[in-house]
């Protein structure tokens, strides 16, 4: 099964979050009310009045004077983008981005460790819920075109899964726009052939279809009987892997706070073998309990993806931090980044400071696989123990 995620209103959905003030009003993201700036994103309550992205500013205005206009902050969206990608990146490394806040995950593979595609895709949404006060809507379906439209379809806030069986009986009735591909143009030369809906395309002769409109009669002949082999195709040039807590008390327990670092280095290494991937920098953020955000990065010298070597930096990261800012901890993150791909098997060295090593990875290996086969919480490293059994 496929998912494909695509955040509500993205740019105005945040700005909504951060100013609470503009809460359920019109607001419209980039343009301005008598400028030439064209709209990047506008909240739903906006789009009521016919209010979209690409649209002047100065049109916006007139279709809804009262529409609050706020400048977009494009570098801040980037980084809600990261961690929404972040979240993904918990639950399979098979991701496809189709924009900042749009993505196909192919979660085969890790519906052992993770349970099914309907209860990854809530987790994912509850988990944006949740971390990011922000919502998604999830689309599940065995082809990634039919994913798409289905998260389209109950939009915002939507949760619409089409099994293998649905497929037929969820495409027919839909109008030939809605499939992936089928802009104003081509709807307008399937309307001129008599074909409104998908059902119409489904039943229409394939031959015939070809002679009006070539490969791409070929090409929606087949989405519409649901045929559509491509894959989800990982992007290989995600900058960096990582994993945060916030935590609901503000904690200064040096045992604890190691015990989370620790943790975060397991779910980071796991993802990072996972996709066939070695990092080169480490980098631990740290939150005091007053917000303010410190970040400390230490390079491993060669590449690694072994959890050993990447808990020893963090813990000598969070030592330092501690000692430098030893208030109340709000929020820990480790993140991996300098990513080199890894797809040949990395040569055994004979040399005896590599057997520490390679024992090392041994434990790595058993602990993938066994969580593969158990279940992510079944085994762990002792030091992360107190984080994952606090009361
Ligand atoms: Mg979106």
């Amino acid at each position: 099964m496929i998912l494909h995620i695509d955040m509500d209103a993205f740019y105005a959905s945040i700005e909504q979050r951060d100013h609470p003030e503009l809460k359920g009003q019109p607001v419209v993201v980039g343009g301005s009310k008598t400028g030439r700036g064209v709209v990047a994103a506008a909240s739903y309550e906006a789009r009521e009045y016919g209010i979209h992205s690409a649209m002047p500013g100065r049109r916006a205005a007139e279709l809804c004077p009262h529409a609050v206009f706020v400048r977009g902050r494009m570098s801040h969206y980037v980084d809600v983008g990261r961690q929404v990608r972040d979240i993904f990146g918990r639950f399979t490394p098979v991701i496809q981005p189709l924009s900042l806040d749009e993505a196909f995950l192919d979660v085969s593979g890790t519906e052992r460790l993770h349970g099914d595609a309907e209860t990854i895709g809530r987790r994912i949404k509850d988990a944006i819920q949740d971390e990011l006060r922000l919502t998604a809507s999830v689309g599940i379906a065995p082809r990634k075109f039919v994913a798409k439209i289905a998260s389209d379809l109950d939009k915002p806030n939507g949760f619409v899964v089409v099994d293998e069986s649905e497929l037929i009986s969820f495409l027919d009735p839909l109008p030939v726009e809605k499939l992936w591909g089928v802009g104003s143009v081509g709807q307008h030369r399937l309307h001129r052939l008599g074909l409104r809906t998908i059902r119409d395309i489904r039943r229409y002769d394939p031959a015939l279809l070809a002679s009006h409109l070539g490969d791409w009669g070929n090409h929606l002949w087949k989405l519409a009987n649901g045929i559509d082999s491509r894959a989800v195709v990982p992007d290989r040039h995600a900058k960096q892997i990582s994993h945060e807590r916030t935590f609901s008390d503000d904690q200064t327990d040096a045992e604890l706070l190691h015990a989370v670092v620790c943790f975060l280095c397991e779910q980071t290494t796991m993802r990072l073998r996972m996709s066939k991937q070695k990092a080169a920098t480490i980098t631990l953020k740290y939150r005091r309990e007053d917000f303010k955000t410190f970040t400390k990065s230490r390079s491993t010298g060669s590449p690694t993806d072994q959890t050993a070597d990447v808990i020893q930096i963090a813990s000598e990261l969070l030592d330092q931090m501690r000692r430098s800012e030893p208030r109340a901890v709000r929020l820990l993150g480790v993140s991996l980044g300098s990513l080199v791909a890894w797809d040949r098997p990395v040569q055994l060295s004979l040399f005896d400071d590599q057997q520490q090593k390679q024992a090392e990875r041994k434990v790595d290996q058993v602990v993938d696989q066994l969580s593969q086969q158990l279940g992510a919480k079944t085994v762990y490293r002792a030091a992360s123990h107190r984080w994952r059994n606090r009361k």
